[in-house]
């Protein structure tokens, strides 16, 4: 089942449009004609199939029904999600009707013969048309009892909405007598040829939905009927007659009776929703590449719109808002299945069918049990009701709020899903079989499947604001506009826009914006994703807009009834008030309750759940994680986060501090002799030394890596003439002795330049005077009883004996500190690894260093000779899958594993190859230490520690454990 699509295009597809689409599937994938089918019954089934075709042809449908399937679950890439899922369903005996999946491939290659169908498929698909007409043992579209089918996309990853479906299909003016007879419904068999008609011409031709639907909704508001189902079947079957007219005067030919021709139609249609802008809009956001295109799924038709013992719902074995351990979702009586999606009619709670039809409500908890006990993961399922009999029709893994997947995972490696009793009684109500009676009255995971499960994302949406608690009642009651649906959690203000396409514009331009619809549809994912919140007046929590927010761990609220948008003069009405676009909302998503005007937020308190995950996986992993901070204020916030040490202290962002270290900074940069750069220092060395003071006592004890002064002078002093002259005033040197020694800073290719330890090379008082800062703290807050371990840090080394002259000036005022203190204080003196000389000597920096850290920023810069400060310019052509696609990630976000990588790793085995020097300390501390590729590279090279910045900690610490599990 998939979501509606409100917009459909209004004449058949462009040729050029053909040829693009083509030649970008090319590229993805080439489609191997002999494709090596692996599962459990597919590879009898795909020798018998050849012996029938011509021997030579690839298979490319895949039937499944009875109780058998010639796919199963692994089968994802070639069935895709849906296809694969209802193939295992069958083969765990759970009751799906019966089909038929043309594979992906076949899609690939539909693309790369110019949309024509690939050799063998047209035998193919009437061999198993053949087949599922046997074991359904009617005829498609027979006038009599005949087979109905859906025609329903489905790639192998789940893409909500994106592609196309086709339900009813085999009706025609003979089959729709033959059904109304056979089910003695004839209300019914009307309704699903008047919906057939209206899909088939939106879907497959191109006509518009909006008229067809105008022509239900003025046929009902003539009869004065407000649910479709309320209308009477010659109403339905004058309203089939007169679809069919306008699909005449449209198109200039009769709505096509014969079935076969409408298989073949509906196919191309699901074909060709592939390469649908909605679709590659999709794919783009949600960065899905590598799939070689859709499958198309033709199954037998279930009807949940037979009367009220029938219905449709949508539904997760666990709430996927909080996780908990509840069957959630939403149901339709008499309603077909995308009526719940489209959010057209706002569905009742799953749970009301406990009461409405108690034995279908306990077939599906049995389910809903053995799904999660094979799959081990929550699921997201479709199904149908018909004449109380209970069908499956999807089943995949269900997406989830960041809450709810630490809920999720711990629940489940700790928790079963169901108690013995409940067990016990679907097992003898003979629903749950024994097998899985006994599965799910215990954890379907361990703890290391729940570490590995969670996801960088995972983490990062954790951190969802919500308004501001200190927010006063009086005014949130004022506020409040209105109530609608808690879809997503988190809260969100931004001024309000009604078209995905205003959305991407305002975002673009820097504004917060909540997209406000009257329901979504594919083709607003754009502007869903730019939004910062999202609010629909119609639809349930498993519409479009929900289900697409929740991915995102979006801010969202639909079914706000009360809500009336004009799309044309721009503005909203609710409850009385009008609001304009660019008027401010504020939503509270978890409770569902909409705000007038721009309300503060604050981040949340994180679930328990989620320090569990993070407290198994700190015991799985062998890698340590430190945090880069600054200030002592980052620190701490370092240490909360879960570091357990500091890999990175930037000096040179202490003088930028206040206005008087800036001054000291510039003094000592503009003094011409090393007396009054001293005298400079001088005023420098009690800031910096009562900032590592702080850091020291925040860090208490752990390791704190601190680099010396790295960027070049220039950055500090002012280039604008009156700045300089303002400069000149206050420390009184002349206007002309501050510009000419500005001018002579200046550097064509400064990051290449007068940086880094060639400062202190040049200028050896600014490294006496850090040490002597550093050293000076340590002996401080030594003498206060707290523990301190100073790892003292150069940078940009490309020489051993330039480092090692370093080294021993380093030491030389460290023991003099100390000494003169009476003091010890353990201390180290290392080097960072940036750039690629260094690397490759990096036995010989080895024998002068008692540690290494990879600044990885600049060793990307250096080893692929892209500069960091100008890269943006033209680096996302390199990685835009549109484009030109060189690289699946930006090198200075992921590691570039392949290049700097080998570089790394050879710096790794050389200075631990060196003398002495097997246990060599070594770390990262660049970008890349908190992101979780890079993270698990850096495991696998045999680091010691990663470090990032504080709010990438719990994400390193999560990639560690799972490098460490493996
Ligand atoms: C690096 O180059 O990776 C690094 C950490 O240093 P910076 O970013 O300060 O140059
Ligand atoms: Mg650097």
């Amino acid at each position: 089942m998939m979501f509606m699509a409100t917009k459909a295009p209004t004449a058949p597809r462009p040729r050029s449009k053909k040829k693009s689409a083509s030649s970008s599937v090319g590229k993805t994938g080439k489609l191997a004609m002999a494709v090596e089918i692996k599962p459990r019954a597919a590879r009898s089934a795909a020798s018998k199939s050849k012996g029938k075709s011509s021997g030579k042809v690839t298979k490319m449908v895949f039937s499944w029904g009875n109780r058998k399937a010639e796919g199963d679950g692994t089968m994802k890439e070639i069935l895709g999600g849906k296809g694969s899922g209802l193939a295992e369903m069958t083969l765990i005996g759970l009751p799906v009707p019966a089909g038929f999946t043309i594979t992906t491939q076949a899609c690939a290659e539909f693309y790369r013969q110019d949309r024509q169908w690939p050799r063998g498929l047209e035998a193919q698909v009437r061999e198993h048309l053949v087949r599922l007409e046997k074991t359904c043992k009617k005829k498609l579209g027979a006038a009599k009892d005949p087979l109905l089918v859906s025609v329903r996309s489905g790639a192998a990853r789940s893409m909500p909405g994106m592609m196309e479906t086709i339900l009813n299909l085999g009706l025609n003016d003979q089959s729709v007598e033959g059904l109304a007879k056979v089910t003695g419904n004839p209300r019914f068999a009307w309704d699903s040829y008047r919906r057939f008609i209206q899909m088939y011409s939106s879907v497959v031709v191109g006509l518009s939905k909006e008229v067809l639907e105008n022509k239900l909704h003025t046929l009902k508001h003539s009869l004065g009927i407000v649910n479709d189902t309320d209308l009477p079947a010659e109403m339905l079957r004058q309203l089939c007659g007169d679809f069919k007219m306008f699909f005449r005067e449209q198109t200039g030919i009769d709505f096509p009776q014969d079935p076969w021709k409408q298989l073949h139609g509906a196919v191309n249609a699901v074909f060709g929703s592939w390469m649908a802008e909605k679709a590659l809009t999709y794919r783009r956001v949600e960065k899905i590449d590598g799939l070689i295109g859709t499958a198309v799924n033709i199954q037998q038709m279930v009807y949940g719109n037979m009367g009220d013992d029938s219905g449709t719902g949508v539904c997760f074995t666990r709430d996927p808002s909080t996780g908990e351990n509840q069957f959630y979702g939403d149901l339709l009586i008499n309603a077909q299945g995308e009526d719940v999606v489209a959010g057209i009619r706002t569905p009742m709670q799953l749970s009301e069918l406990s009461h409405k039809m108690p034995e279908a409500w306990e077939q599906l908890n049995a389910v809903r049990s053995m799904l999660e006990a094979h799959y081990k993961e929550m699921q997201d399922l479709e199904f149908t009701i018909e004449r109380g009999t209970l069908y499956m029709l999807q089943c995949r893994s269900g997406k989830r709020t960041p809450a709810a997947a630490f809920r999720i995972a711990v629940e489940q490696a700790t928790k079963p899903l169901l108690t013995a009793a409940q067990a016990q009684r679907l097992l003898k109500k003979k629903y749950l079989p024994k097998k899985y009676a006994k599965l799910v009255t215990k954890p379907v995971i361990t703890k290391d499947d729940a570490i590995q499960r969670i996801t960088s994302t995972d983490i990062e949406r954790l951190f969802y604001p919500v308004i501001d608690p200190a927010t006063s009642k009086s005014d949130l009651t004022q506020r409040q506009l209105a109530t609608g649906i808690n879809a997503v959690p988190g809260a969100a203000s931004g001024q309000i826009v009604f078209t995905a396409a205003e959305a991407e514009q305002f975002a673009a331009k820097g504004h917060k914006v909540i997209l406000v619809r009257k329901e979504t549809s594919p083709e607003d994912v754009g502007g869903m994703h730019a939004a910062v919140g999202i609010l629909t007046a119609t639809g349930g929590k498993t519409s479009h807009a929900a289900v697409v927010a929740r991915g995102w761990g979006k801010c969202c609220i639909v079914g706000c009834g009360v809500l009336h948008i004009d799309y044309e003069r721009k503005m909203m009405t609710v409850n009385g008030r009008s609001l304009n676009q660019g008027e401010f909302v504020t939503l509270d998503g978890s409770e569902g309750i909409v705000y007038g005007g721009e309300l503060p937020l604050v981040k949340p308190e994180l679930p328990p759940e989620y320090y569990t995950i993070m407290q198994w996986a700190d015991a799985r992993r062998t890698m340590k994680v430190r945090t880069n901070a600054d200030t002592p204020y980052d620190a701490a916030n370092g240490i909360k986060m879960g570091a357990e040490g500091i890999g990175l202290t930037r000096t040179e962002h202490m003088f930028f501090d206040t206005e008087e270290r800036r001054m000291a900074m510039q003094r000592m940069i503009v003094a011409d002799t090393e007396a009054d750069r001293r005298a400079a220092l001088d005023q420098l060395l009690p800031f910096q030394r009562e900032d590592f003071i702080g850091i020291f006592k925040a860090m208490d004890g752990r390791p704190v890596t601190i680099r010396l002064i790295d960027p070049p002078l220039h950055e500090f002093v002012p280039h604008e003439e009156a700045k300089q002259q303002e400069l000149a005033k206050r420390i009184g040197v002349p206007f002309e002795k501050v510009r000419q020694r500005v001018s002579q800073l200046h550097e064509s290719n400064p990051m290449l330049g007068h940086r880094g330890c060639r400062l202190c090379i040049t200028y050896p008082e600014i490294l006496e005077m850090q040490v002597r800062a550093i050293i000076e703290a340590a002996v401080e807050v030594t003498r206060q009883k707290i523990k301190v371990a100073p790892e003292i840090m150069i940078p940009l080394s490309i020489d051993k004996k330039e480092l090692g002259l370093l080294v021993e000036q380093t030491r030389r005022v460290a023991e003099s500190v100390l000494e003169a203190a009476g003091v010890r204080v353990n201390y180290l003196v290392g080097t960072m690894i940036e750039t690629p000389r260094a690397a490759l000597l990096a036995d010989q920096i080895a024998e002068v260093s008692e540690f290494f850290s990879f600044g990885t920023n600049d060793l990307t810069q250096m080893v692929m000779g892209l500069s960091r400060d100008d890269a943006g310019r033209f680096l996302p052509d390199y990685v835009d899958k549109a484009k030109a696609a060189i690289f699946d990630e930006d090198p200075f976000q992921s590691l570039d594993q392949q290049g700097v990588g080998m570089l790394m790793k050879w710096a790794i085995e050389k200075g631990r190859g060196a003398p002495g020097k097997r246990n060599l300390k070594i770390g990262i501390c660049g970008e890349h230490g908190g992101e979780s590729a890079s993270v698990k590279f850096c495991h696998a090279l045999g680091m010691d520690y990663v470090s990032c910045s504080p709010y990438r900690v719990p994400i390193a610490r999560l990639a560690a454990a799972q490098a460490a599990i493996g």
